[in-house]
């Protein structure tokens, strides 16, 4: 409290004031030093002359008078006067020592100016400062957001400097992110557009050519067919894309509860059991404890596994085994799911969590994928204080996730 009060604004401008007061005394008072030498040198000549001049005429009438006294008496009278001369003017001047008020009222005025001079003279650096911080919110308001006022001293106004500061970088780093989001949005709506466009475009064709040509019933429902699970395609699109955004703008509710997560991996093995099947596929699930419990939106993380499972499924189909493994480390739970086959280039791994995009291999209708179902997961799974990474190589595509335990 003490100490803040030295660095204040208050503490300084309480100093100037009094410095500023003591020197504005000091003037006063010299100025009343000089005026009373000048008017003491002045009476004490005027004096002096007067009594010079009396003991003189003393002196004559005493030479004239009397002609019985001796010349030294008269000489030593006459210096008797002059001694006494300055006595006579002490008292002259001491009864003419009261100055004229005039005079008082002279060094009122001086007082007061040179109070003010002084006091204008100490606060000069702080008003000079002032203005600086004022020239910094001009620029503030004008949209300069890289502007810096210097923090000088250590007060209320350095305070508001620095508060200043960090507003300056705190809007900046907003609309920085502001523009980042719009940027986003925009990229994103472009993407649609075209993912949305390709399957309706090829939609459009079919019924076009069903509904205006005379076609056998067996080309029709071949077309129709088409047209089906195109209409599917794009609805998974739309359906993703609203995940997806849902996640990118913050607004997923997750409902954590306690989750186990070897229970839910069986499960899911379960489900995909018909994939599995379909693809020519084994796997296996290594798991070294019987239990490993997470507090999370069990549907959202199941989600997410799905669609590693998924992809392994999809795109390990050639390398004909799938591996799982789970275990515990410290307060962490670590998922890896391993499929064969399909390399993914060194230039496509660090790309493939982004959304919309797809390795060249997989860029074809057989797979069906929008490139959203990676950078979904990844949001789930960092949304529940963890992370997914992959490596691909020979040995195997190889994605990892690490979950805290009992968060
Ligand atoms: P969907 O949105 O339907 O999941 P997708 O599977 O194409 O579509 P992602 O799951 O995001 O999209 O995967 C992105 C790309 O990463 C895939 O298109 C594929 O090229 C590559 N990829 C993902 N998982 C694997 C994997 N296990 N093995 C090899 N490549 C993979
Ligand atoms: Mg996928």
């Amino acid at each position: 409290m003490e100490d803040k009060f030295i660095h204040s604004f208050r503490y300084r401008n309480l100093w100037y004031s009094i410095l500023s007061a003591i020197l504005a005394l000091l003037t006063v008072l010299f100025f009343l030093g000089i005026v009373h030498f000048i008017s003491y040198t002045l009476l004490s000549n005027q004096e002096y002359r007067q009594a010079l001049e009396t003991a003189t005429s003393d002196y004559k009438n005493q030479t004239s008078n009397s002609s019985n006294n001796s010349v030294s008496d008269a000489i030593y009278q006459n210096s008797l006067n002059l001694k006494y001369a300055p006595d006579v003017n002490t008292k002259n001047s001491q009864s003419n020592g009261e100055l004229d008020p005039v005079v008082y009222l002279v060094a009122l005025f001086i007082g007061f100016a040179s109070f003010i001079t002084y006091f204008m003279i100490f606060t000069k650096k702080m008003s000079s400062y002032l203005k600086e911080i004022s020239k910094g919110i001009d620029e503030l308001a004008i949209g300069n957001f890289d502007v810096r006022i210097p923090l000088r001293n250590d007060d209320e106004f350095t305070r508001i400097a620095q508060n200043l500061n960090r507003m300056a970088v705190e809007i900046k780093a907003i609309m920085e992110e502001e523009r980042n989001t719009e940027s986003k949005k925009n990229e994103l709506i472009t993407n649609v557009a075209h993912d949305l466009r390709t399957p309706l475009t090829s939609i459009i064709g079919y019924l076009d050519l069903v509904s205006k040509k005379d076609l056998p019933a067996e080309i029709k429902d071949k077309y129709i067919g088409i047209a089906y699970n195109k209409s599917i395609r794009l609805e998974k699109l739309i359906e993703d894309l609203f995940s997806y955004t849902k996640f990118e703008f913050g607004e997923v509710k997750f409902y954590k509860k306690e989750v186990d997560i070897v229970k839910m991996l069986y499960q899911l093995l379960d489900e995909f059991y018909p994939s599995f099947t379909e693809y020519g596929l084994e796997y296996s699930f290594d798991v070294t404890v019987p239990s490993a419990v997470v507090s999370a939106d069990g549907d959202y993380l199941a989600r997410a596994f799905a669609n590693l499972i998924g992809n392994a499924i999809k795109y390990g189909a050639d390398g004909k085994n799938i591996n799982l493994r789970l275990e515990v480390k410290d307060t962490e739970v670590i998922v890896t799911i391993t499929n064969y086959g399909e390399v993914i280039p060194k230039k496509d791994i660090t790309h493939i969590f982004e959304k919309f995009y797809r390795v060249e291999y997989s860029r074809n209708e057989e797979h069906g994928g929008t490139g959203l179902g990676l950078a979904i997961a990844r949001n789930i799974f960092e949304m529940h204080g963890g992370q997914v990474t992959a490596r691909s190589g020979l040995d195997g595509t190889v994605f990892e996730v690490i979950l805290p335990i009992g968060q």
